[in-house]
């Protein structure tokens, strides 16, 4: 099983795909926590991101499609896997299509969660005052940017799914229960 969790930033794919996880026993593979722990750890490609990120733009096609290639071939990727936050441009999508096909996998199904652009802030806004920790990423400025970003780069991805007869929409303004309800009904 391989869904992809598509949305704009603060949609609620995180939540929702823990949630899936600790349900179905899915793993979610969400490439910001993965390049978030190389930018602990102090890695060069932590290094190289960690300014990309802050500024709200996308990293590279190629590194970010290496990542969830290398990850894909975890044995715990096996079974179930929810993709959250990749793929983001249609070059990825394309990538991942193809990397697949190769491994005889495929997609079954792709949700976007639809929020208005006014909650995004918000939801945002609020994460970041509630944690003691708040992500570089998540300030006024830089969360506008990755707003635009999603959709001039991530948005045309949608079609695509669509065009595929696998893209499911989802109201992610609902509370989250609800959300969660939505996407089990699409599940099955
Ligand atoms: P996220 O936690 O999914 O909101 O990702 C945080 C940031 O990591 C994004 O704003 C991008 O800078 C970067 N990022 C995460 N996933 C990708 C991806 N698939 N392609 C390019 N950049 C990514």
């Amino acid at each position: 099983m391989i869904m992809i969790l598509m949305g704009p930033p603060g949609a609620g794919k995180g939540t929702q795909a823990k949630r899936l996880m600790d349900k179905y026993g899915y793993v979610q593979l969400s490439t910001g926590d993965m390049l978030r722990a190389e930018i602990a750890a102090g890695s060069d490609l932590g290094k190289k991101a960690e300014a990309i990120i802050s500024a709200g733009n996308l990293v590279s096609d190629d590194i970010m499609v290496g990542m969830i290639a290398k990850r894909l071939d975890a044995p715990d990727a096996s079974k179930g896997v929810i993709l959250d936050g990749f793929p983001r441009t249609v070059p990825q999508a394309e990538a991942l299509d193809r990397m697949l096909s190769d491994k005889g996998r495929k997609i079954n199904i792709a949700i976007e969660l639809k929020v208005e652009a006014d909650e995004l802030i918000k939801r945002i806004l609020n994460r970041a005052k509630e944690s003691g920790n708040a992500r570089a990423d998540d300030n006024e400025e830089t969360l506008r940017k990755r707003l635009d970003v999603y959709k001039s780069q991530t948005a045309p991805i949608l079609p695509y799914y669509k065009g595929k007869g696998l893209l499911t929409q989802v109201d992610g303004m609902a509370d989250m229960d609800t959300v969660t309800n939505q996407i089990e009904a699409a599940l099955n």
